[in-house]
């Protein structure tokens, strides 16, 4: 008989988003005509930009003309998206060549994906709270995890432990679900680890676009000496909105090398084998994003989520409580106001405010006593739930 994966069978079970949405529906049940608000979505809630739909619409009729017709693409992406992507790192004072930009169909398929290139043996370390593909991936690879915890009083975003031992090294700036950042001088602190020990960063940057000031990072690369041991995994999804219509990056130096073997020519060779590459009519519509008026009218959604960020901030500012992230980062991440747990503050608030938000402790164990909010539903919705938070909590 074929023998299965046994490390299926170590997956915790995750009880944290049908958790959620368990207790919300035994809430409904219970009080019909509720207007529950929900401030616990991952998702984003506003279209997609103009540019990007008139580029998607000129992709599908290029496919109705022989003329314009595309079959199969390059795998690894189709240049005229790779020197778009590569353009903006350059305009962040960033050299990339195109070859070193891949496009995916999104920072989690990418995020499992490339552990093809390590071998199992190799130790995972994730700082946590945690977004949680990071772990579940490598529990599949039948890889060991090495947990490094956060808090309060590093920011939610750790120097390196020097006696940690870790061979790929999971670091998401700004975080999920946490919206704290690492700065530059701890980004070169982990680089230096890194390098020392001959680990390699994956370096997850999906919410990159919604840091606002100029001392933040957006890149690893921004950091001397990222070349050498950092793969940076990024996406349209959360900067653009296309967590429905599929598009990520991912950027490999040809300077990476372990063991006489270069990173990026693996994961050309893993590519060519395993994928035909992303649909050319999402790259056509995902190349807009790079224009000048895509982008701009990307930045115009993502400041209706920070605008809804403020709120939230303002709100736990007017009650007294703790959080952090909502500044550079779409996600505020609260602590439980009177000791509560994650869960019980959950409980508390859907109960006498019909908020639903996400239970920190479903990150990591570390996040036990926080609380993460979303800024991606509407303003209205945001407004009307931190008016319920402040008469709640005053
Ligand atoms: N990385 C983090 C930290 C995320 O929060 C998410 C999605 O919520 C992803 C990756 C996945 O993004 P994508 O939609 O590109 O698969």
């Amino acid at each position: 008989m074929i023998e299965l994966n046994r490390h299926y069978a170590e997956l915790e079970e995750s009880y944290l988003f049908a958790g959620i949405a368990q207790k919300v529906a035994a809430y409904e049940a219970a009080h019909p005509g509720a207007r529950i608000l929900r401030l616990g979505i991952g998702d984003v809630s506003l279209p997609l930009p103009e540019a990007v739909i008139a580029a998607l619409h000129e992709g599908v009729d290029a496919q109705a003309r022989a003329e314009t017709f595309q079959g199969y693409l390059p795998e690894c992406g189709a240049p005229f998206l790779r020197e778009a992507i590569a353009r903006q790192y350059a305009e962040r004072g960033v050299s990339l060549d195109a070859g070193e930009v891949f496009v995916s169909s999104g920072a989690s398929d990418e995020l499992g994906d490339i552990l093809d290139l390590f071998d199992a043996s190799s130790a995972a370390l994730v700082v946590e709270p945690a977004y949680p593909a990071y772990v579940d991936a490598n529990v599949i690879a039948g890889r060991r995890i090495v947990r490094l915890e956060s808090g309060k009083d590093d920011g939610f975003a750790p120097w390196p432990d020097p006696a940690a031992d870790a061979d790929l090294i999971y670091l998401c700036s700004p975080g999920n679900p946490t919206g704290a950042h690492f700065t530059r001088d701890k980004l070169k602190a982990w680089v230096e680890f890194a390098n020392a020990r001959g680990a390699i960063i994956l370096f997850d940057a999906a919410y990159e676009a919604f840091i606002s000031d100029a001392d933040v990072p957006h890149s690893i690369f921004e950091v001397e000496g990222a070349r050498t041991c950092a793969i940076e995994i990024c996406s349209l999804s959360k900067t653009a909105g296309f967590t429905g219509t599929r598009l990520g990056y991912t950027v490999i130096p040809s300077a990476l090398e372990r063991g006489g073997m270069r990173l990026a020519d693996m994961w050309v060779r893993n590519r060519t084998t395993k994928t035909n590459g992303v649909s050319f009519v999402i790259q056509r519509g995902a190349a807009a994003v790079f224009t000048p008026e895509g982008r701009r009218q990307a930045e115009r959604n993502i400041e209706v989520y920070k605008g809804n960020a403020r709120v939230i901030r303002e709100a736990l500012d007017a009650v007294g409580v703790w959080y952090c992230g909502g500044v550079n980062a779409p996600y505020v991440w609260m602590e439980c106001p009177r000791g509560l747990g994650s869960w019980e503050f959950f409980d508390y608030l859907l109960e006498n405010a019909q908020v639903v938000g996400t239970p920190g402790v479903g990150f990591g164990p570390c996040g036990e006593g926080f609380f993460r909010l979303s800024s991606f539903g509407s303003p209205e919705d945001t407004a009307e739930a931190m008016r319920r938070l402040r008469r709640l909590l005053a």
